[in-house]
């Protein structure tokens, strides 16, 4: 209950225009499994200031930057299996050396509410099998690898200035959380965005960043992943051509590949993926923040 009260009062301060007294941290009252939110450190004008700030949310570092004078902000991830709240804690610095942590808690709507119906999805039966040792293994080794890109992110300073924008600007098929049916089967939820597109067709880096993966995934097929720095990972699936090479620096809207239908898929189309370190989250977020973290 004291964590709620912290955020409440945090959200009545920035509400009545600033005239806060002490330091605030701000996080969305609610927001969606896997969604990625933005956090906002504000400290009253005059006050002793904000060398640093480090914090963590959903198990996950945070990487706070100065937006102007008093203000610092921070995207925070929502894990995809996140249930009833997520904390976002802040270790705050001042220059008199003093430190300060503060708390800021966002809602999970519960049951988190379905985006459209499940997808039914006829594939191969090389996909419906049940899969041996050798593929199981293959499919956990690259999962892992994944994971391992997301979480050396943290490690790579922010590489972007500009706001991220989608790898497609075709219509998009299949959202992010929506329910899947595999030959009947509702097995998962959908956690990227789908974009149609025929075999060919140019997919774009979604910001700036380094090439931090070129391969071949059993499920993903023919696979690019971008680190951004701060912990961001956007990754693009099922190309039919890969046009960048690990250790590239891409820049926003360059062409990185083609459409394909490589891996589990039913037709050519573009699964785009993102991580905050390891967790997965909805990219088009990091379109809907915009400019300003
Ligand atoms: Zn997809």
């Amino acid at each position: 209950m004291k964590r709620r009260v912290v955020a409440s009062l945090a959200l009545i301060a920035s509400i009545a225009g600033g005239q806060e007294t002490r330091t605030t941290l701000d996080a969305p009252a609610r927001a969606l499994p896997g969604s990625i939110v933005r956090l906002s450190i504000d400290s009253p004008a005059g006050s002793d200031s904000i060398v640093a700030i480090d914090g963590t949310m959903s198990g996950e570092r945070l990487h706070f930057h100065r937006v102007s004078g008093h203000t610092w902000h921070a995207i925070g991830p929502i894990s995809p299996d996140a249930k009833s709240e997520a904390e976002a804690k802040a270790n705050v610095t001042y220059a008199s050396g003093q430190t300060e942590t503060l708390t800021a808690s966002t809602r999970i709507p519960a049951p988190p509410p379905s985006r459209g119906k499940p997808r039914a999805l006829a594939v191969s039966p090389r996909f419906t099998k049940p899969l041996d040792s050798a593929t199981q293994a293959r499919i956990d080794r690259e999962n892992a690898t994944a994971r391992a890109i997301g979480r050396q992110s943290h490690d790579t300073p922010i590489l972007f200035t500009a706001p991220f924008i989608k790898p497609r600007t075709s219509v998009i098929t299949s959202r992010f959380g929506s329910g899947r049916m595999f030959n009947g089967t509702l097995t998962s939820r959908h956690l990227g965005v789908d974009f149609r597109g025929k075999t060919g067709d140019p997919i774009v880096a979604a910001n700036r960043g380094v090439v931090a993966m070129v391969d071949n995934f059993f499920l993903a097929g023919n696979v690019v992943y971008i680190d951004h720095g701060d912990g961001i990972v956007t990754a693009y699936f099922h190309m039919s051509k890969t046009l960048v090479a690990k250790g590239d620096t891409v820049q926003r809207g360059q062409t990185i590949g083609l459409i394909g239908a490589t891996g589990r898929v039913t037709g050519p189309h573009l699964h785009w993926s993102a991580r905050y370190g390891a967790l997965t989250v909805n990219p088009l977020d990091l379109i809907a923040l915009g400019k300003g973290w």
